[in-house]
């Protein structure tokens, strides 16, 4: 059995910025595509192209968070594939609307006979805990792979061995735990991830879902820091890492 113990989070699409050959802007700094592309926007509900303040391109979006004119940053769209997370932390995760897309395995069409686990941050460590733990994810998995079996002969009926699958699975699954590992693809603006980071670094997050945020932030930074870089990681008054931002929900 596959256990994880952190997320993988993978930055799969990023935008193009493609900027019109009649409008050039006066850019200042190292930026990359998605940045260039909030500051342009912004830049049009002025017509400021020229630069006028000659400000580097990390400047002016700190200006925007400052200002809270964040509407600019919905144009700039990254794309992750989160991987080792549980089905309860997806179902935190998918309650974030505004700005995002999602699609997540199916447990209807993918056969979980061989399903990894998501040991809750909570447990790690303690090897009593986590051995127990094990057990039950273990009987549980058990219990799944049985329930198929014997909705598939219920369903042998059905001609169709697809559709029997799917109905034997879409039954049998509701054995498995919480901690079932899920992959899911999140589109999402820069303006819905500040929100949903904002929410889910913070030290009123719950555990699992919080090391989710700050695996996404992590990413994040790292391709776009103009729209990130005011997220403060810190240790949390319980120990535990987490993050919040200068600028509050822009
Ligand atoms: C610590 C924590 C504990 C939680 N506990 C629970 C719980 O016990 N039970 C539970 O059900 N949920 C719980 N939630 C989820 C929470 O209620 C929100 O559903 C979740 O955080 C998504 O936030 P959001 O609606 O602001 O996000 P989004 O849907 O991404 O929306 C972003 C923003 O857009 C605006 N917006 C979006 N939709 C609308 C709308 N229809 N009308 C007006 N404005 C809109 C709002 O300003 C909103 O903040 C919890 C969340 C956190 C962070």
């Amino acid at each position: 059995m596959h256990i994880y113990r952190e997320p993988r989070v993978t930055l799969i699409a990023r935008l193009e910025f493609r900027e019109p050959e009649h409008m050039p802007v006066q850019w200042m700094g190292e930026a990359s595509g998605g940045e260039r592309l909030a500051e342009f926007a912004g830049r049009i509900c002025y017509m400021s192209q020229r630069n006028p303040a000659s400000r580097s391109t990390a400047v002016y979006l700190d200006n925007i968070k400052k200002q809270g004119h964040g509407s600019v940053f919905e144009h700039a769209v990254y794309v992750l594939l989160i991987e080792g997370i549980s089905r309860s932390c997806t179902h935190e995760l998918v309650r974030h609307r505004a700005g995002f897309g999602y699609s997540q395995l199916s447990q209807r069409y993918v056969d979980e006979s061989e399903a990894a686990f998501v040991m809750p941050p909570a447990i790690i460590g303690d090897e009593a805990q986590e051995r127990a733990w094990q057990s039950q994810m273990e009987a549980a998995q058990a219990a799944y792979i049985a329930a198929v079996e014997s909705l598939m002969t219920r369903y042998s009926h059905i001609a169709d061995r697809i559709h029997r699958r799917k109905m034997a699975r879409e039954a049998a699954r509701s054995v498995l735990p919480n901690g079932t590992e899920t992959k899911i693809v999140v589109s999402g603006n820069v303006r819905a991830w500040r929100t949903m980071l904002e929410l889910r670094a913070g030290e009123g997050a719950e555990q699992e879902i919080r090391r989710m945020a700050l695996a996404v932030l992590k990413v994040l930074q790292a391709e776009a820091p103009s729209f990130f870089d005011d997220f403060e990681v810190y240790q949390g008054e319980d120990g535990i890492p987490a993050a919040r931002p200068a600028y509050h929900k822009v």
